[in-house]
């Protein structure tokens, strides 16, 4: 009899399971329908040795400094500043939005106070804020808009902006000075080892139990256990009941080149041209060293892996249904980007697994996120292989071709 029977392995999944077993002393076991840990953000070594992120680039950055310290104990960090080029009329230009971005563009010399003028001339001012079309075209008018956002938004949702919720571009600021990160928060780093290593830490406990290739459906009849977490779609969870909620999904096609260097920077954006919406040299966001290099395109479509939940109210009122129905639901916890449906980064999901873990455990969310012990001891028992000019590879996650 397990105490909890996890669905997901990835931030959701692998948190709970981490807290409640070695906080609670629970017996948990943690299913994945995909053969490896750490969900979406999962990495391994590819054919040529270079580290990357099967389902692409995932940056850590976070404000909370609970977050930030639970997760350092199962990773050392590497400092990391996300960069981001966007290619419009035919430059490489900073996006965010920025002094430079403008004053390539249009050949200008503008200061930043100048640049607050500029934009305040050619915003189209609205009464309210609801779309995501009315985000950008009231802070930097139409043109910009249409160079940057409504082409990348329309490949990257099928939709266009004004059928998107306000939260989505304004996920991406407008800056009127130089600083050309993609974000600000006080916490920016990539884990050491990559995102694996650190759940391997993680989920290395004793009271933990992991199968991979299984699906909640095919076992939830015959695993006895007292409580479910479920980390996977929540309209999949009740059947579609009401129906499908729309999920975004992406076509990561991965390319190595024979070049040290692919292009100028980590990620370049292509909102006006070719069918994919990016592209991601790994290389710059884990710094390795490598004689060739790795990158992938992201090609969004319908109908694969559930990636984005869609954020509009059509969706949302669907949601609200299929929440009454998790909160009826005894016994069964939905914690994660797919089973709440929330636009959620990284740490806004581990934020929500520790919030989870405190009501659980009846203990207050602060002490919820304290693990009572040294820096767990690194996965070194698991035999590193060297790739030729790789640093290493984790020999349980690494994948052959046809994975
Ligand atoms: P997931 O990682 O999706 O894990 C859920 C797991 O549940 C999956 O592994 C799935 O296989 C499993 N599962 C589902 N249903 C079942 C079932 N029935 N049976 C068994 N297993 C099941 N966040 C950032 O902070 N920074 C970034 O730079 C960033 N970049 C991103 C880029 C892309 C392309 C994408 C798609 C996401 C990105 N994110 C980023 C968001 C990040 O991936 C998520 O916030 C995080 O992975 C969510 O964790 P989760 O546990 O909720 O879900
Ligand atoms: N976006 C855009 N142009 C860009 C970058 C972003 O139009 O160059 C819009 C697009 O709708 C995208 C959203 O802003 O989906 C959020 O961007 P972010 O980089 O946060 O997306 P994610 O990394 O989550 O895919």
């Amino acid at each position: 009899m397990f105490d909890y029977l996890i669905v997901g392995a990835g931030y959701a999944g692998s948190v709970l399971a981490e807290r409640l077993a070695r906080g609670s002393g629970k017996k948990v076991l943690i299913i994945d329908r995909r053969n490896h840990i750490a969900g979406n953000a999962f990495d391994h070594y590819d054919e040529a040795g270079i580290l990357v992120h099967k389902y692409g680039p995932h940056i850590f950055h976070t404000n909370s400094a609970d977050v930030f310290n639970y997760l350092s104990i199962f990773t050392e960090w590497r400092p990391y500043e996300h960069r981001v080029q966007a290619s419009v009329d035919g430059q490489l230009v900073p996006i965010p939005i920025n002094l430079d971005t403008i004053n390539r563009l249009y050949g200008l010399n503008l200061s930043s106070f100048e640049l607050q003028e500029w934009f305040a001339s050619v915003a189209e001012p609205r009464d309210r804020i609801r779309t995501s079309e009315d985000v950008v075209v009231s802070k930097v008018g139409r043109e910009l808009y249409e160079k940057f956002f409504r082409g990348y938004t329309r490949k990257q949702w099928g939709l266009d902006p004004s059928e998107l919720d306000s939260s989505v571009i304004a996920r991406v600021p407008t800056r009127t000075n130089r600083d050309d990160r993609y974000f600000t928060d006080t916490y920016q780093a990539m884990p050491l080892r990559g995102y694996t290593r650190m759940f391997e830490n993680m989920l290395d406990h004793p009271n933990i139990k992991i199968m991979l290739k299984t699906d909640y459906a095919d076992i939830e009849d015959w695993v006895p256990h007292r409580e479910l977490i479920y980390t996977g779609p929540v309209d999949e969870f009740f059947s579609f009941s009401y129906g499908k909620l729309p999920y975004r999904s992406l076509a990561f096609k991965h390319q190595t080149f024979d070049v040290p260097v692919f292009q100028p920077a980590p990620v370049v954006n292509y909102p006006n041209e070719h069918p994919y919406t990016r592209v991601t040299e790994f290389k710059y966001l884990t710094g390795q060293e490598h004689s060739k290099t790795s990158v992938v395109y992201e090609h969004p479509c319908d109908g694969g892996d559930p990636y984005y939940p869609v954020p509009r109210p059509e969706n949302t009122e669907i949601y609200k249904k299929y929440q009454v129905l998790a909160e009826a639901t005894p016994d069964v916890h939905f914690v994660g980007r797919l089973a709440t449906y929330k636009y959620y980064n990284m740490d806004q999901v581990v934020a929500q697994a520790l919030t989870l873990y405190a009501r659980l455990s009846g203990t207050q969310r602060a002490e919820a996120a304290k693990v009572r012990m040294a820096r767990v001891k690194p996965v070194a028992t698991i035999p590193a292989k060297s790739g030729k000019n790789g640093r290493e590879k984790s020999r349980d996650w690494r994948l052959g071709s046809g994975d």
